[in-house]
């Protein structure tokens, strides 16, 4: 007979930092606690240069640094850590538990936290799709160093974009800005070092029409949607930073989401599914940043502790 799948008290899917804060917290909790990622444990923060934001680090910190430094903490505590891609959340025999179907396990739980944050919006004209990997990229930390002393550009206005285009200057011989507003959206202090950054070139009011090149990105085609004059520029890489989508393809459950995928959660994190919790980037709500999405992992592993305590034992009993 097959063997039955572990139940664990909390399932945390997504080892980005709101997940791993959840994760230690469940641990310390002494409960018995699963955090599962497709990857490495870090999420987006692998992906940020320097954080200079987040507390306790005075002079910033680099984004591999940090996350090292939580997945060391998290393995300090009795948790189980597996990397595995959850495909599909469902209710166990119609609920109140919970199955997780992973590409290599499957895993019970009674109560779920959801962090598998967003998914990068891509840029869709033409050129783009086929030249990803190939000079377009949504990473400057993952794919910044093959661009030494070669002009690249940043598409978008908000932190990230601006954060990476200040970050690209290390690299590139010229950085340039398009966006589409005509003026950024991203923080105070960002937006100033960028404008008056020497390497950086700011294109204000200006939307990409086309990525040029046979293979690879050898240019763009730039639209400038209030005088709808069209130019070129010439770069080899462009780094696409225009939104996102909540990342949530593999929730087969009725939970309430935005029309862009994200997930709906209360002041506790709460979903409208009883048991399944909500944090970080993957929740509906505007802002965006590693500390809020370990407060969200901290009180959503308390918020699922206190919740677990009522399920009746002789649904536990079933699938243990
Ligand atoms: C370029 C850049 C710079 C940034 N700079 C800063 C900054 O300076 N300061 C700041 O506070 N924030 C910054 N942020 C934002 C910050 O990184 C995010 O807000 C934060 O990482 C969100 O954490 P999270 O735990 O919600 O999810 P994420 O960090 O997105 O982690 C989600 C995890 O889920 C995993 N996953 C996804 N799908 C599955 C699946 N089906 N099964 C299993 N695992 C799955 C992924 O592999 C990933 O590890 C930056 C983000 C970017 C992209």
């Amino acid at each position: 007979m097959a063997e039955k799948p572990t139940l664990y008290d909390i399932a945390i899917i997504g080892g980005g930092p709101g997940g791993m804060t959840a994760g230690i917290y469940s641990g310390r909790g002494l409960l018995k606690t699963l955090v599962v990622d497709k990857m490495a444990f870090g999420g987006a923060v692998l992906l940020s240069a320097k954080f200079d934001n987040f507390p306790g680090f005075p002079g910033g910190i680099d984004g591999w640094e940090l996350a090292q430094k939580m997945e060391t903490q998290l393995r300090e505590h009795d948790v189980d850590i597996e990397i595995d891609e959850i495909h599909e959340l469902k209710m166990l025999d119609g609920g109140p538990l919970f199955e997780l179907v992973g590409e290599a396990r499957t895993y019970y739980a009674k109560a779920v936290i959801l962090g598998t944050g967003s998914i990068p919006e891509p840029l869709k004209v033409p050129g783009a799709r086929d030249k990803l990997g190939k000079g377009v990229s949504t990473c400057a930390v993952c794919d910044g160093a093959f661009y030494r002393e070669k002009p690249v550009a940043v598409v978008g206005g908000v932190n990230s974009a601006v954060e990476e285009g200040i970050y690209l200057t290390k690299f590139a011989s010229k950085v340039t800005i398009i966006h589409r507003r005509d003026e950024f959206r991203a923080r105070e202090v960002l937006a100033k070092e960028a404008i008056e950054h020497p390497k950086i070139d700011i294109l204000w009011d200006s939307v990409v029409t086309e990525v040029l090149g046979d293979e690879k990105v050898a240019g763009l085609k730039i639209k400038n949607v209030k005088t709808e004059e069209i130019s070129q520029i010439d770069v080899n890489g462009v780094f696409v930073y225009i939104g996102a989508t909540g990342n949530t393809g593999y929730v087969k459950v009725p939970v309430e989401m935005d029309k862009r995928g994200y997930i709906k959660a209360g002041c506790l994190n709460e979903t409208n599914i009883p048991g399944l919790f909500a944090i970080g980037d993957i929740r509906w709500e505007p802002y965006k940043q590693a500390i809020i999405a370990c407060g969200q992992g901290a009180q959503a592993s308390l918020s699922a502790d206190r919740y677990i305590k009522d399920i009746p034992k002789d649904v536990i009993a079933k699938y243990q």
